[in-house]
């Protein structure tokens, strides 16, 4: 979902990504901060004032939501994680880990750093409203604002539902008892559904009572932390099958390879329709030229498959996504999602040593999922 997010900045090496629909929030709280709970507080400000008081704390709401972010990503890049990015989005921010935590205690540390951080900013700013009061009442309402949107953060944050922060640091309490990261994330994607359902009833309800706004809301909340909690389990099934798995031990090394000047119809005829292979390399003895794909060959019109050589319709090797054989499989079926390929090389050493299709792993997970007890129980849950 965080596909059309664009970069803003970089700090301490992360990127910092905004989704569109980040605009949409912050012109919301901007739009009623300024038309609503600044004039409810405070009277006899010009309309300007309350707008420019209205903007600026809905930037350092989010200006917290991202100190939050960073502190949830700088405990993991200390505990050894890598944090690519993170994003900022209609619900607040999230940071995107390299990989799940090793530990109890590593997610422990992490997840709860977020809201701890929230806490902090909350009585920072609290105190800071007590301290300048009667001094200037437009920074005062702007840091009480602060103080109370952060403890509402903050708490909102350690509701134990998968995947907010609660919903970690209950999984890493369930780790740590009984010590399977996989009946832990279970129990936590389980609370989070529970939650997720139950946000969605309670919106309703209040749509049903007329609160069409907060209704509508609620159940926007709970519909994403139904999705979130059911990914989350998804995942952890896919880690648990290809966990320590490298790309060399998921390929096929007996991939069907075709000369440059073979003609696309005996392709088609033999390798693709006969034994039906979504791809086949073009090689010229040891060296591989490229791949023919079953998309390449739908580029070019039926009749004139006869008088095409696969060399003509392939891709050209330089245009191919490769990975090379000590990647994890994991890494290998995330690229394959985000590419959109069906099919990826592997190399080694510069040679193509085989190819990962997604069909297979798939077909590798769903078998796995059939033979292992636990995993077929952790589908159950998501
Ligand atoms: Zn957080």
């Amino acid at each position: 979902m965080f596909g059309s997010s664009f970069r803003v900045a970089r700090i301490f090496g992360i990127d910092i990504e905004i989704h569109p629909s980040w605009f949409l929030i912050l012109a919301f709280v901007a739009y009623s901060l300024s038309e609503g709970f600044f004039p409810d507080g405070y009277e006899n400000w010009s309309t300007g004032v309350y707008w420019a008081v209205g903007v600026t704390s809905a930037l350092l709401l989010f200006l917290t939501v991202l100190i939050h972010e960073l502190a949830h990503a700088l405990v993991a890049k200390r505990r050894g994680l890598d944090v690519p990015r993170i994003t900022l989005f209609i619900f607040g921010g999230v940071s995107h880990l390299g990989r799940q935590p090793s530990s109890a205690g590593e997610e422990f540390q992490i997840a709860a750093a977020g809201p701890a951080t929230s806490l902090v900013i909350a009585i920072a700013t609290g105190l800071g409203a007590l301290l300048l009061r009667g001094t200037n009442e437009q920074v005062e309402a702007v840091l009480f604002y602060l103080a109370f949107v952060n403890a509402a953060l903050a708490v909102f944050n350690i509701l134990p539902g998968f995947p907010l922060d609660g919903g970690r640091v209950l999984r890493s309490i369930a780790w740590k008892k009984t010590g399977s990261f996989r009946r832990a994330t279970r129990v936590a994607s389980g609370v989070g559904e529970v939650f997720g359902y139950g946000l969605l009833a309670v919106g309703f309800f209040l749509l049903l009572g007329g609160l069409l706004f907060d209704g509508l809301w609620l159940m926007f909340i709970g519909w994403f932390l139904l999705g979130a909690a059911r990914g989350e389990a998804a995942n952890l099934q896919l880690e648990g099958v290809l966990k320590g798995l490298s790309a060399r031990e998921v390929m096929r090394a007996d991939f069907p390879s075709v000369v440059p000047g073979s003609p696309l119809q005996s392709i088609v005829d033999d390798i693709m329709v006969g034994q039906g292979e979504r791809a086949v390399m073009v090689a010229n003895g040891g060296a591989v030229l490229g791949i023919l794909t079953v998309s390449d060959v739908r580029a070019i019109p039926r009749d004139e498959w006869r008088g095409t050589p696969a060399q003509t319709a392939m891709t050209p090797r330089e245009r191919i996504v490769t990975v090379i054989a000590t990647t994890p499989a994991v890494e290998v079926l995330v690229l394959l999602g985000e590419k959109r390929l069906n099919q990826v090389p592997v190399l080694d050493d510069g040679r193509m040593i085989g190819m990962i299709t997604r069909r297979e792993i798939l077909e590798r997970l769903q078998l796995a999922e059939t033979l292992t007890p636990d995993a077929g129980s952790a589908s159950a849950a998501g």
